[in-house]
């Protein structure tokens, strides 16, 4: 096979022309395999499409036995169009019969053909079917020749996909109609039920743009958006005045790389070379590389892989000359592979039900700003993205992960029954919102809530809340496309300061690295981030990071309490090298003859193992402690919490948690300290029951659950939980859950 005169780009042309024709499906998918294999000197062209079950089927074929039509199936990785279609990569061959996985079909007469080049027919990340051309002649087909058969496979892609092509229900594929009900089952990121209409978050570029008229023009347009997505990036970093001793620059200037990669822009010219516009270059590159990622399957290239996405967006925009913001009808529910904090926000929470979405862990940006905004999140649901069509009904339940698209009456039905119920609770929560959380018993608990954003501040009020209990100050640097400047710190917690009134905040120093990650750093690559270089160990190797925080928090308290708690300390030593440098500012502070806070209180986040065994001195120079649980149980258990295959593996019920627990509320008590616990254990109303019976007096969490926990609290009687937990800790169970939810039971302890 060679390329004929003309290209590929008069074969899109005729490509196009046959997409046009009034005929049936079949005629022109017949017409299909026969251009293209005149067009690209090929004896065989073949077009297999994938149907229910994985099965790949010969829908048509020009060169093979035309009664193989709709007969030879085969099943994803069967044969080399099922290799094909499994690693979703070309597969080229010169000498096709001998290779191992080549299953012969007698029923196609393909025996003489010896050279075999397949490519995917692929679009958003998903292979729809396999491409084929074959000769007799024994050959590797040329680079250009790949090439061009992968972007005649792109154009089929979307054409298929977007059923305007075949008639989809002649198809009979579940998996590839979009006007069935799906139901996908996924993880609840952030609870809540919705029931909405799909807004597809970032619609794809639609294909009447594809093939272009002019391919010198197009390489123009692509060349000036480049250049014009280039200056709009470096812009955000002439705008960035804060100077971190070159490091911050440097952060800055990371992000920027990404705009500038030679590869990236080559990759693009070279589609539009093939004949395409510079949208569908745009997005051809795009789904390559997400291909290649999903793929490799390793964390940190897809966080870097999410970073292109959102550059090619924004290179889409400009070319389309579109802003991307999207007016939401009522109800929306916003479906998307994945979405930057940033954008989540942009949508705003008025019209805004709900969130369903490919590819987001439960510690992502976008979770957390979900949850800050009160917004229910189902994540890794495999291909939603392209199977929800814009105005479908959805129902989203952030609470079990089920996710039901254009789901029967039935359905719509009994989740609205759930969200009712849902809202009476919440009217049950309101109503004790002012009475004390006091046990049976007369023991009074404080509970404060989690925040991290503006948006979280009106529940201090709504909640009842005694105060914050942990302020994640990271989610401002995390959220920005730049790094936040002192004088932005500096207002942003006035802010806070200001909303809180009366109430305690207690501001965690930067948390970042291990899975958060800013979007403008550069981050070397750590082999076990989550063991890595992250929180105070940034911050006392890069002191000035910490000396601005504290200082822009020094001034916006000026006259109040400021209490600031130092994340992740493995050792004193660590947590006295963090209070010195707190210290300096406060003497800069001093000199300077500045307003200062009526008391500076410094605490420690206890989140590594190693540091429960140092209460003792710690409280020598530690205001506070509060337990990090959320880190402290992934390192104690050695478990990844942001890898699937081994979050669920051990429950924080757990009788070596509750012992580990005991022994800090028990080291914490016999040396006088202020003890308290903030990780996702203090918000679930069985956990935290336990938590209680061990001894935890003070607990912090998402504003949403304050309601249920004081529920329980009045209902419960904590000497008889103590004693209980107590003797729980010498189980051997791996799950308490079971016991402690049979203990709640039979008191009536309210757990909802
Ligand atoms: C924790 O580890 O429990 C904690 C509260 O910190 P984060 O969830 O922000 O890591
Ligand atoms: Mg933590």
């Amino acid at each position: 096979m060679t390329v004929a005169v003309g290209g590929p780009r008069l074969l899109l042309r005729r490509l196009r022309e046959i997409m046009a024709e009034q005929t049936s499906a079949q005629m022109r998918l017949d017409k299909l395999v026969t251009v293209i294999a005149s067009n690209m000197v090929a004896e065989v062209c073949s077009i297999y499409l994938r149907r229910a079950g994985k099965v790949l089927e010969l829908f048509a074929t020009e060169g093979l036995n035309r009664a193989a039509v709709h007969t030879t199936r085969l099943k994803e990785g069967e044969g080399l169009v099922g290799l094909v279609s499994e690693t979703a990569e070309a597969v080229n061959l010169s000498d096709a019969p001998s290779d191992p996985h080549f299953s012969y079909r007698p029923e196609t007469g393909e025996d003489p053909f010896k050279s075999f080049l397949g490519v995917p027919i692929v679009r958003g990340g998903q292979v729809f079917g396999v491409l084929v051309v074959q000769n007799k002649a024994e050959r590797i087909y040329a680079e250009e020749e790949v090439e061009a058969l992968q972007t005649v496979a792109m154009v089929l892609a979307e054409v298929v996909a977007q059923g305007g092509f075949f008639n989809v229900a002649e198809l009979d594929e579940p998996e590839l109609r979009t006007d069935r009900p799906r139901k996908f089952m996924g993880d609840g990121l952030s609870d809540g039920v919705a029931v909405g209409h799909v807004v597809l978050h970032e619609p794809r570029v639609k294909v009447d743009r594809m093939i272009a008229d002019n391919p010198v023009e197009e390489l123009k347009r692509l060349e000036e958006a480049i250049a014009s997505l280039r200056e709009s990036v470096d812009q955000m970093l002439v705008s960035s005045e804060l100077d971190l001793t070159g490091e911050g620059r440097e952060v800055i200037e990371a992000y920027r790389l990404f705009a500038y990669d030679q590869g990236w822009r080559q990759r693009m010219r070279d589609a539009v070379r093939t004949g395409l516009t510079a949208e569908a270059s745009v997005e051809r590159v795009q789904d390559e590389t997400r291909l290649r990622v999903q793929r490799l399957g390793d964390p940190i290239l897809r966080e870097r892989a999410h970073d292109f996405d959102d550059l090619a967006r924004r290179l889409l925009r400009h070319l389309t000359g579109d802003s991307g913001q999207q007016q939401l009808p009522r109800g929306a529910i916003l479906v998307a592979r994945n979405m930057g904090p940033a954008e989540l926000l942009d949508y705003g929470r008025e019209k805004l039900l709900g969130l369903a979405l490919e590819d987001a862990a439960s510690t992502s940006h976008v979770a957390i700003v979900a949850r800050s905004m009160g917004l229910p999140l189902v994540s890794s649901l495999e291909g939603i993205a392209d199977n929800a069509r814009s105005g479908d009904a959805i129902v989203v339940d952030g609470e079990t992960g089920e996710v039901h698209l254009r789901p029967p009456i039935e359905i719509v039905a009994a989740f609205e029954e759930k969200r009712g119920l849902r809202v009476q609770a919440q009217a049950r929560f309101a109503a004790i919102r002012d009475l004390p959380a006091i046990t049976k018993d007369g023991v009074a608990i404080k509970l404060m809530m989690n925040a991290g954003l503006e948006f979280d501040m009106p529940h201090l009020k709504e909640s009842g809340a005694d105060g914050i209990g942990l302020f994640r100050t990271e989610l401002q640097f995390m959220i920005g496309e730049t790094m936040p400047r002192l004088a932005d710190q500096r207002a942003f917690y006035k802010s806070i300061f200001d909303a809180a009134g009366d109430k305690p905040v207690v501001f965690r120093t930067l948390d970042l690295g291990g899975d958060k990650v800013l979007p403008y750093a550069r981050w070397e690559r750590e082999e076990n981030p989550a063991l890595g270089w992250r929180a105070i160990r940034i911050a006392l190797d890069r002191p000035a990071l910490l000396r601005y925080q504290v200082r822009a928090l020094l001034e916006a308290a000026q006259g109040r309490t400021l209490r600031i708690l130092l994340p992740m300390v493995s050792d004193v030593d660590e947590f006295n090298r963090g209070r010195a440098l707190i210290d300096r500012e406060l003497e800069r502070a001093r000199l300077l003859n500045q307003t200062r806070p009526t008391q500076v209180l410094v605490g420690a986040m206890l989140e590594v193992p190693a540091l429960a065994f140092m209460l003792p001195q710690l409280m020598r120079s530690a205001d506070f402690v509060s337990i990090g649980s959320n880190d402290l149980l992934s390192l104690a258990f050695a478990v990844d919490r942001t890898n699937p295959r081994v979050a669920r593996r051990y429950d924080n019920l757990n009788p070596a948690s509750l012992t580990l627990i005991r022994l800090i509320v028990q080291s914490a008590a016999e040396n006088s300290g202020d003890l308290s616990l903030c990780g996702e254990m203090a918000g679930r109303p069985l956990d935290a029951m336990a938590l209680l019976g061990l001894g935890l007096r003070t607990l912090s969490m998402q504003p949403g659950q304050i309601g249920p926990i004081k529920t329980m609290i009045r209902s419960l009687n904590i000497s008889e939980i103590s004693s209980f937990v107590d003797r729980l800790c010498g189980r051997t169970d791996h799950s308490l859950r079971t016991r402690l939810a049979a203990f709640a039971a039979e008191r009536g302890i309210v757990l909802k």
